[in-house]
């Protein structure tokens, strides 16, 4: 990295409007998002080239940087970049159908697959850690997030409460980076929520940036504001300061109406969550002087936090691990049934994978903030309430994200699809740039954690019903389908989400640039891409998705003859 104020390259911020910088849009658009990703309003720390998720990076050096941008910008209709790493390493000739850019991020052979011998390679300058769409360049700020915890929250509504989080309380803590995501999210499912968080400042910021509603004094009083809100039918969001590792066996002991609880602190980093005993202002001191000690401090006060969420599983709540790793760290401490609480993609997620539904997402080349505006009210067309009661949903987070989500960035939009919608809004999109309507083109594309482009036995794959969370052929196929089916840059990556060693997974980007033959791209990429979906359900033995497949037509093979 060099410092910011010796780097000319900064800030960085990729073209606006119409005027091209590379030789046709299917190159503009990678060249635009690989620069969206290092805006100083989207990545966390630009001047390293540091997107987001810990050291998630966008490319692997300045030199680098430089020639991804030099390459895309000369780049012909018929030529593909490879990326190793965050590095351009060739240019081959291919044909208008293939992607114009191949990405392969963090890679490793499955026994030097860890962090120490990545860290020695990254040092050497070999590799960089892409994470999911940091390195594959279609990250879109903190909305994602927003848009994931809205949708585990509306599949917690669904399976319990009728669809709606009204006259319930939930009861989480951490505001972190992605936990901030958790207020509001609860309160788009009209809930209420308590959100315990041992930093005031994130209590504030919160706060400051409309995602929590309010900061209440004590417990007492965050209590009391609860269930005044949960029996008025309000939704109502309540920070409070204080340690989880207390506070949750507090709301035990006293028999606290929760309904649901989870938690987003760091728990999966030791270091990152506070002991109980430990005050916040003592922290960094603390951890510093003696990282071993404060490990154990840390675990010995998770499998207190987690032996309290077990205690509201026996008493009927609604409880699940929200892929902080907070049940396998409280297991080091000490055995307190903290895998009886099921991690969330099982629990939640999973029956919409095996719909092939995942989170689609796309960015207006534009810049400008209508074009998104009008792919919204396109959505809203598309699917309308009168269609399918699935629809409710969709429609309140698209009404919900116009009204509250501020751009990071090209404006950009996230919202689940499934096999059968995606080609048809991937389509539409496509229609309105032909016919001006959009006043430039649309990137499309999703995040790695999507129903069939990911195997990660701790997350998107755990408890997989045939045991098969491990197999990562999956992922690859998903890739090269993807390839095949006229993507415009695909990506294969490792370690994403949860680290060296236990993920590999699969993202690509199709351009809707207006034309016949985007149409037809379009249509091959976003039927395949979530049909990978669907036949990975199929096979582990998922009836949802085996209906899925009936009902739409998906092929698979061995129902077949
Ligand atoms: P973060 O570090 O930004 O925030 C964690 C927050 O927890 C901090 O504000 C910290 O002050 C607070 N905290 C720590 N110990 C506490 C305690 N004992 N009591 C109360 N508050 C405490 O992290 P983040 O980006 O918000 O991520 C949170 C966790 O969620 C991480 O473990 C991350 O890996 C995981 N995660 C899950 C998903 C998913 O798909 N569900 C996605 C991304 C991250």
């Amino acid at each position: 990295s060099e410092p910011r104020n010796e780097n000319p390259r900064l800030p960085i911020r990729a073209p606006r409007g119409t005027e091209l910088t590379a030789r046709s849009w299917q190159t503009e658009a990678p060249l635009r998002m690989l620069m969206n990703n290092l805006d100083p309003a989207v990545a966390e720390r630009p001047e390293e080239l540091v997107v987001y998720g810990g050291t998630g990076r966008a490319a692997r050096s300045w030199p680098a940087y430089d020639a991804l941008v030099r390459t895309l910008t000369t780049l012909g209709p018929d030529e593909t970049m490879l990326v190793q790493s965050g590095k351009p390493v060739g240019v081959m000739r291919t044909h208008e159908w293939a992607p114009r850019v191949l990405i392969a991020n963090s890679n490793l052979v499955g026994d030097w697959a860890n962090w120490e011998e990545f860290r020695r390679l990254e040092e050497l300058g070999l590799t960089m850690y892409g994470q999911m769409t940091a390195g594959s360049w279609i990250y879109i700020g903190t909305q994602g997030i927003l848009q994931g915890t809205f949708e585990t929250f509306a599949s917690v509504a669904d399976k319990r409460f009728d669809g709606s989080l009204a006259g319930t309380i939930t009861l989480t803590a951490g505001l972190g980076g992605m936990g901030g995501a958790q207020p509001l999210a609860v309160t788009m499912n009209d809930g209420v929520v308590i959100c315990v968080e041992c930093d005031p400042s994130r209590i504030q910021r919160r706060i400051e940036h409309r995602y929590l509603d309010v900061w209440a004094d004590s417990l007492d009083h965050a209590l009391a504001l609860a269930i005044e809100a949960r029996d008025a039918r309000t939704p109502l969001s309540i920070g409070v300061r204080g340690n989880a590792a207390e506070i949750v066996p507090a709301l035990l002991e006293r028999d606290a109406p929760i309904d649901v609880i989870t938690d987003q602190t760091s728990a999966h980093d030791p270091l990152a969550y506070l002991p109980v005993g430990v005050r916040f202002e003592d922290w960094q001191a603390q951890r510093e002087a003696d990282p071993v000690g404060f490990t154990q401090r840390a675990r010995d006060s998770m499998a207190a936090h987690v032996a309290a969420m077990v205690g509201f599983l026996d008493r009927g709540a609604e409880v699940f691990d929200y892929g902080n790793s907070i049940r396998a760290e409280a297991e080091k401490a000490r055995a307190c049934r903290a895998f009886d609480i099921p991690g969330f993609v099982p629990a939640y997620i999973r029956p919409l994978f095996c719909e092939g539904k995942g989170p689609f997402r796309w960015a207006a080349l534009s810049g400008d903030p209508a074009d998104i505006a009008a792919t919204d009210r396109a959505i809203l067309e598309l699917f309308p309430a009168e269609e399918s009661a699935e629809y409710e949903r969709l429609r309140r987070w698209i009404t919900m994200a116009g009204e509250r989500v501020r751009f990071q960035g090209l404006p950009a939009r996230i919202c689940w699809l499934g096999y059968g919608e995606r080609h048809r809004a991937g389509l539409r999109f496509n229609e309105m740039v032909a016919s001006g309507e959009l006043t430039a083109p649309i990137v499309i594309g999703r995040d790695h954690l999507d129903c069939g482009s990911v195997a990660s036995p701790y997350r998107e794959t755990e408890a997989m019903l045939d045991g098969s969370d491990a197999i990562a052929d999956w992922p690859l196929l998903n890739a090269l389908v993807n390839t095949a089916s006229g993507a415009t840059w695909v990506s294969i990556h490792h370690g994403g989400g949860v680290g060296m060693g236990r993920s590999i997974h699969a993202g690509q980007v199709v351009v809707a640039d207006g034309t016949d033959l985007a149409a037809q791209k379009i249509e091959r990429v976003l039927t395949n891409d979530p049909g990978m979906g669907v036949i990975r359900h199929v096979d582990a033995g998922y009836e949802l998705a085996a209906d899925v497949a009936a009902r739409t037509g998906v092929r698979i093979p061995m129902g077949e003859g």
